[in-house]
């Protein structure tokens, strides 16, 4: 059984056919996908998704970096009272790749989430594009609290690597293991299978032979296959391992 820890199936992209793309999840083996939530737009369509059926999928809330504007007080705390059934805060962050106009207020969001987390024992699930040395600097502030979570689509090298699971934290790896000329290569032959849940952050960065198209949490069935080869861990043994992984991590 595997776990997609990271998969945006409330998106517009899946109303076409998502019947089918749970089917296909299902039937490729897929047993839970956590769903992070990305802003106030969204919240709505989650949690609808969510309790089509609260076995197969799990929510977090919170307010993804790309989504803080000016506007981000009424953002938190239209997102924040949506706090039943959640098993974490998600997705937060930092992300200098797209726009840096906000910054200050990024780092003001992501400041409240952390805390939220760490009061109620929650843990965080991590946006750190273009800003991985950033966000370590500040989650660190928040280790002797008790705060816990995984670094989604792990951006960096595998001394980062090193210091995220010294951290206690779990290393998300999706899709861009199987580009040509990836870090996560590397780390993904030199980290402990203890350190590292599987998702696919549907519906973006969809794994070869699928890159380019919608992205689908069947196509995890790659991921795990390609960690399973390089690490030559019988298939079953990594989807078992990571699951349980995801289980000690949220809960569910
Ligand atoms: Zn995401």
């Amino acid at each position: 059984m595997l776990v997609d820890t990271h998969c945006h199936l409330y998106l517009p992209e899946f109303k076409q056919d998502l019947d089918d793309t749970i089917l296909r999840a299902k039937n490729s083996g897929i047993s839970k996908i956590i769903l992070p939530n990305i802003d106030s737009k969204s919240i709505d369509s989650m949690f609808n998704l969510y309790y089509s059926d609260t076995n197969l999928f799990s929510i977090a809330i919170g307010l993804h970096p790309r989504s803080v504007k000016e506007d981000y007080e009424l953002e938190l705390s239209k997102i924040f009272k949506h706090s039943i059934n959640i098993i974490g805060i998600g997705e937060i962050g930092i992300d200098l790749y797209w726009d840096k106009t906000f910054l200050k207020e990024q780092q003001v969001v992501f400041d409240f989430q952390l805390n939220y987390a760490c009061e109620n024992n929650l843990p965080v699930i991590i946006h750190s594009r273009n800003s991985l040395k950033e966000v370590l600097d500040i989650v660190k502030l928040y280790l002797p609290k008790g705060l816990k979570g995984v670094f989604h689509c792990f951006p960096g090298n595998l001394q980062e690597a090193k210091q995220i699971i010294n951290y206690g934290f779990y290393l998300g790896i999706g899709g861009i293991l199987s580009y040509k000329k990836n870090n996560m290569l590397e780390v993904v032959e030199n980290i402990d299978l203890e350190f590292i849940l599987t998702e696919t952050d549907s519906p973006y960065l969809s794994p070869v032979p699928y890159r380019g198209k919608r992205n689908e949490p069947s196509y995890m069935f790659e991921i795990v296959k390609l960690i399973s080869s390089l690490k030559k861990i019988d298939y079953d043994d990594v989807a078992n391992i990571t699951k349980n992984n995801a289980i000690k991590l949220f809960n569910f």
